[in-house]
């Protein structure tokens, strides 16, 4: 048996978890966040509870092996308390980091900080009521643009709809750089939003470009079939709010109002040509301004360069040299001194930005294993301390690690309120009520055993 370290405990930190503790090893599982889960807990839509609570039950069972200690809130950052350093020197067999793309992708718009503007995955860790997002200003507008085409953008429009208890957006204008051919969503996720779409102002919108994708061989005739059924149903313009896509459009330029918020964005229009058997999007010269009082980027993340990790563009950096070996892809870089880190990996978001949905995620996390499990074969274990001694280590240096027992009283004192607010799921966003909620349980139960 050898002690290995997991930092992140999203989807891919926990199946890597199960993988190696099933193999007989011992995980200690790292985890910015008091509650693990990651995206599937602070990412997945609010009312997928069926998902939701199967993976939340499923995870507390990885977490509950007796060879798998958690340590919650407990942030691993260059410079910080809890360092990379700092894990090495604890001596673990082997280092996975599962931290997934925490980074914002930014496209250098002049107006990118106004107010108002924000990342799909920040906005989206904001109604899931991740801290500290959930105490951060995410207010919308009644004309809310969001960049991108895919499922996030579905969850967002859904949100922005139908959910948001504020209910603001009038209008949700979706902007994409490609065209309808090109939309990246799941029909199930649409579904959810399709009452919101204006037929009347996508059959304009088809109209518009209609020249400029015939020039690729694109039908706008055939729209219905390949991404939009709502166009060939019965019409039904939606009377309230409303969903609008703008087409063959990149944004360039962001202008804020005296107060600094956003109130325009201008867009470049662009132009599909072919490319490599496909086709891609090319800017013209052509820009136009719409009016929107919010933007939501959801065009992806990148990794978070703070974790201590070499990257680059975004991406933590792997052995380059992966036409020999398969576990290539997973062994984690030093460009500095052009070496593997030896028993240092990375699986899941944190390795492929942004790809793909839970069941990738755990893919990945457990392809990488089956490397790790090989490389651990020929190691042995160094002097790692105990699990309450690192505990013990974390409290003198100011961190506060919550345990999976807390996780349990956690869970007891949210299903507490949920019963006396009338609201379930209830869940605190702010980390120090989950640390007060947690010592007020392990109170009571304290009290009840004496
Ligand atoms: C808006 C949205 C909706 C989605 N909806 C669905 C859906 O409906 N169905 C589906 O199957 N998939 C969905 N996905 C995709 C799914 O959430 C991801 O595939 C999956 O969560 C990726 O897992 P991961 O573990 O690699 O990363 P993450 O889930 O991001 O987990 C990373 C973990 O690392 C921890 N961490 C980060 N930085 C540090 C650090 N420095 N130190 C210690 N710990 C750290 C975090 O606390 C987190 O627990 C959605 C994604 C998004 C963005």
């Amino acid at each position: 048996m050898k002690t290995v370290f997991v930092v992140g405990a999203g989807p891919a930190g926990i199946y890597a978890t199960q993988k190696l503790a099933r193999a007989g090893h011992s995980v200690f599982l790292f985890n910015r966040d008091i509650k693990p889960g990651g995206l599937a807990e602070y990412g997945i839509y609010p009312t997928k509870d069926k998902m939701k609570g199967g993976l939340r039950k499923l995870f507390g069972r990885i977490l509950d092996m007796p060879n798998v200690a958690y340590f919650g809130h407990s942030t691993v950052a260059s410079g910080k308390a809890l360092t990379i350093d700092l894990l090495r020197e604890w001596n673990p067999a082997a280092l996975v980091f599962a931290v997934g793309a925490q980074g914002t992708k930014k496209i250098g718009l002049p107006g990118e900080d106004s107010r108002g503007v924000y990342s799909a995955k920040d906005f989206v860790y904001n109604y899931n009521l991740l801290p500290p997002f959930t105490s951060q200003d995410f207010s919308t507008g009644k004309r809310v643009a969001v960049i991108g085409m895919g499922n996030v953008m579905a969850d967002l429009a859904h949100w922005l709809l139908v959910d948001d208890p504020n209910l603001t957006a009038e209008e949700v204008i979706v902007i994409a750089r490609r065209g309808p051919f090109d939309t990246k969503f799941d029909r199930r996720e649409f579904d959810y939003i399709e009452e919101y779409l204006d037929c009347r102002a996508l059959e304009d919108e088809l109209g518009r470009i209609k020249e400029s994708i015939a020039a690729v061989g694109q039908d706008t005739a055939k729209v219905a079939e390949a991404s939009f059924p709502a166009l060939a149903k019965p019409r039904q313009d939606p009377t309230g709010a409303r969903l609008r896509f703008r087409f063959l459009s990149s944004p360039t330029a962001i202008h804020a109002d005296k107060d600094g918020r956003i109130e325009r964005l201008t867009i470049t229009e662009n132009e599909l040509v072919p490319r490599n058997g496909g086709t891609t999007a090319r800017a013209t010269e052509k820009t136009s301004d719409l009016e929107v009082d919010t933007l939501i980027f959801a065009i992806g993340d990148i990794v978070d360069p703070t974790v201590g990790l070499p990257s680059n563009k975004g991406i933590f950096l792997t052995n380059p040299d992966q036409s020999q070996s398969e576990q290539a892809a997973y062994e984690v870089f030093d460009p500095q001194g052009a070496h593997v880190v030896k028993g240092n990996y990375v699986v899941g978001w944190a390795r492929l930005a942004s790809e793909g949905v839970v069941g990738k995620a755990r893919y990945d996390a457990e392809q990488g294993v089956d490397h790790i499990l090989k490389y651990l074969e020929g190691v042995s274990d160094g002097s790692t301390p105990s699990a309450a001694e690192i505990r013990a280590s974390l409290d003198r240096k100011g961190l506060r690690p919550v345990t999976q027992d807390e996780l349990a009283h956690l869970a007891r004192a949210e299903q507490r309120q949920a019963g006396e607010r009338g609201v379930t799921p209830f869940k605190f966003g702010i980390d120090q009520e989950m640390l007060a909620a947690i010592e007020a349980e392990k109170s009571k139960s304290g009290n009840a055993a004496a």
